[in-house]
């Protein structure tokens, strides 16, 4: 086969003591996935879930150890953090119920869902799409991928960021509104879920802005750490 012009290359994140690498296909992303979250972005209790896209070419990938580096994206003057647990599909599947969801994981990473907010709060005023402040280029910072077998308590595990060595988000993944597997039987009823799909599950309470030379550094309790510093 033959194209027009050379295709990009395969978006692919490393996977904890494997040489092989994880092939990105789609980013799902849950929305207000956290009550103390959802508070403070003006809303209480638990509704359905909701979920919304961000290009798999927007991930940033960060090497364990390493400290990676985003740009501070255009047309913004309030670039939020949202530290999150990521889910990797690795078994896809369409109308996957919970009990069975988490046999379709691979495993586990740690990422970063940065927002525009004043974009996306505009885009909530004037009912437009997020895309623009939730989908944009570098927008998706990510860890090594740690296969689930070797992931520790996933339901009940310490998710913190810092800015600056000072905390702005610590909870637990136990607040979740939606676990991981009722996340995942919602998801694949919209859509069919794919090897390489990856599901940003939510972020704490403790969003707010960074500015350029601030190094972010999240974790997850049994995943590791991630750090970034913002150019
Ligand atoms: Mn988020």
């Amino acid at each position: 086969m033959s194209f027009v012009f050379t295709p990009p290359a395969t978006v692919s994140v490393p996977v904890v003591g494997l040489a092989e690498r994880f092939p990105v296909n789609r980013i799902y992303c849950v929305g207000r996935n956290y009550e103390e979250h959802a508070k403070e972005m003006g809303f209480t209790g638990r509704e359905p879930p909701f979920f919304f896209l961000k290009p798999a070419n927007a991930l940033v990938v960060i090497d364990s150890g390493k400290t990676g580096s985003m740009p501070y994206p255009s047309m913004t003057q309030n670039f939020h953090h949202e530290i999150e647990l990521v889910v990797a599909i690795g078994t896809g599947g369409k109308n996957i119920k919970a009990a069975d969801a988490l046999k379709h994981v691979y495993g586990y990473a740690v990422g970063l869902d940065m927002t525009r907010r004043d974009l996306q709060n505009e885009a909530k005023k004037t009912g437009r799409p997020w895309c623009i402040g939730k989908g944009f280029d570098h927008s998706a910072p990510i860890g090594a991928i740690t296969r689930a077998a070797d992931a520790g308590d996933i339901e009940n595990a310490e998710i913190f960021l810092q800015v600056g060595g000072q905390d702005r988000q610590r909870s637990n993944t136990a607040k979740l509104i939606w676990n991981i597997a009722e996340s995942i039987e919602h998801l694949s009823a919209a859509w069919e879920l794919q090897p390489g799909d990856l599901i940003f599950s939510g972020t704490p309470e403790g969003v707010a802005a960074v500015v350029s030379g601030d190094t972010l550094t999240g974790g997850v309790a049994g995943i590791g750490t991630l750090s970034v510093t913002v150019n």
